[in-house]
């Protein structure tokens, strides 16, 4: 046996699991294909010192783990600033943008759509309905299906039919009022990746990546052909990538659903949007989806808009090789002058990465229920981590849970 335990995934979830072990005083060596630890945590600095996240973005308030690594870690957060009024979110629809608040019937539809939200439970009663049939059912106006819809790909990087309600009900209990999307790390989220890693030192091994795994042995076949065995090991990558590296993955897991798309970053040599009264969001019907600064909390003249691009459109539409100008366009379509001020960009497109190919876990109609046995079940002798795994699915927070959660479970 060369180790007592290996994880395969140096994200959250992979880099705090083997923290607890190592402290604990296991022999733990983490495996990460890529030659940079984070994972979907993956922060780009501009030549000005200006951050934008190509990842995850936003801490909420009540995300406990994320804000205790922070405080452990000693990094600084900046809080978001609250006087912004929501209402001053664009909606960009029919080739027309203007503030929400002047579309006569989207306020109040939205309020409905809110509430009706918040009467959804994250139970079996709940596990067959989709967010399609909740969006019918209420009867909303046109403009108001359409722009719901695009909110509703922007937080599940899926369309409402293929959200079930219980998942939905599950993001939206987890989200406390006041609490959602608060904070930012300042100088980017990676660095909670690279503090945990820092303890770790040579215990993880860079641009290693794993081909096979078979659980009953406790073996790792590496793409150059090295095996490792170990007692126990930890799979801590995306089930889409899982299902790659074990041919007998259980099909309930192959079947979990997974939001697609990526982000476009821009840096303006001026915030030319605030000329307008805009604070930079917009919600668009067309397939790029939602825009929004990254540095209302960062200093300098320069200001960075990010684009969201989610769901099947999305995902094409940030796929394309001309997608950098085309939002660089739009942007100009919507702000007069910023294309002339557009400087560096930066593209990640997350669903043709091979070692993400998605976003984050969405669960779709039947997929919650019908999944969660094999998430937590020991594999022979292997463990499942990662956000997909925990009630906090689709955020940091449920990858550090589930790693912590995954390390106690071992020592144990
Ligand atoms: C666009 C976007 C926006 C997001 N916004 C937010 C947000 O605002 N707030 C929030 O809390 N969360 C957000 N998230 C979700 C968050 O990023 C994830 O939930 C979390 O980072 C997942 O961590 P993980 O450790 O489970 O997986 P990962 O971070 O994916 O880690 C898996 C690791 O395994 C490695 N790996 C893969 N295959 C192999 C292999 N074969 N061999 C070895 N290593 C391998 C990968 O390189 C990676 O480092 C966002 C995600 C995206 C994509």
């Amino acid at each position: 046996m060369q180790h007592d335990v290996i994880v395969i995934g140096a994200g959250l979830a992979g880099l705090r699991c083997a923290t607890d072990l190592a402290a604990a005083g296991l022999d733990v060596v983490v495996l990460e294909a890529r030659d940079r630890v984070g994972g979907r945590v993956f922060s780009h600095t501009f030549a000005d010192g200006q951050v934008c996240e190509r990842g995850a973005e936003f801490i909420d308030g009540n995300h406990s783990e994320v804000l205790s690594l922070v405080a452990d870690l000693g990094l600084p957060l900046a809080e978001r600033d609250r006087t912004l009024d929501p209402g001053v979110t664009m909606v960009d629809a029919g080739g027309r943008a203007v503030p929400m608040h002047l579309h006569a019937n989207l306020v109040p539809d939205w309020e409905r759509w809110e509430h009706a939200l918040e009467q959804l439970a994250p139970t079996d009663e709940f596990e067959q309905a989709t967010l399609g049939d909740l969006l019918r059912e209420l009867g909303l106006s046109v403009m108001a299906r359409v722009m719901i819809g695009r909110d509703i790909r922007t937080e599940f990087m899926l369309p409402p039919e293929e959200v079930s309600q219980r998942y939905a009900a599950q993001v939206v209990s987890n989200q406390l009022s006041g609490q959602r999307e608060r904070f930012r790390v300042v100088g980017g989220l990676d660095r909670l990746a690279s503090g945990l890693a820092e303890r770790l030192a040579h215990r993880v091994r860079l641009g290693t990546p794993v081909a096979e795994v078979t659980p009953a042995t406790g073996s790792v076949r590496l793409a150059d052909g090295e095996v490792l065995v170990a007692g126990t090991m930890v799979a801590a990558v995306p089930l889409p990538v899982l299902s790659r590296l074990w041919p007998e993955m259980p099909l309930e897991l192959g079947a979990v659903g997974y939001g697609i798309g990526g982000k476009i970053s821009v840096q303006y040599a001026r915030r030319v949007w605030r000329d307008y009264g805009s604070d930079g969001s917009v919600l668009s019907d067309r397939s790029w989806g939602h825009l929004w600064e990254t540095t209302d909390d960062q200093s300098g003249d320069a200001g960075v808009l990010t684009c969201l691009m989610a769901s099947h459109d999305g995902a094409a539409f940030c796929a394309l090789p001309e997608s950098q100008d085309r939002v660089v366009n739009e942007t100009e379509r919507l702000f007069p002058g910023a294309r002339g001020l557009a400087g560096a960009r930066v593209h990640t497109d997350w669903t043709n990465d091979p070692w993400s190919l998605g976003a984050y876990s969405c669960f779709g109609p039947g997929q919650w229920a019908a999944s969660q046995a094999a998430l937590h079940t020991q594999h022979g002798r292997m463990w499942l981590a990662g956000e997909h795994t925990d009630g906090f699915a689709g955020f940091m927070e449920g990858a550090l849970r589930s790693g912590r959660r995954i390390a106690a479970a071992i020592t144990a």
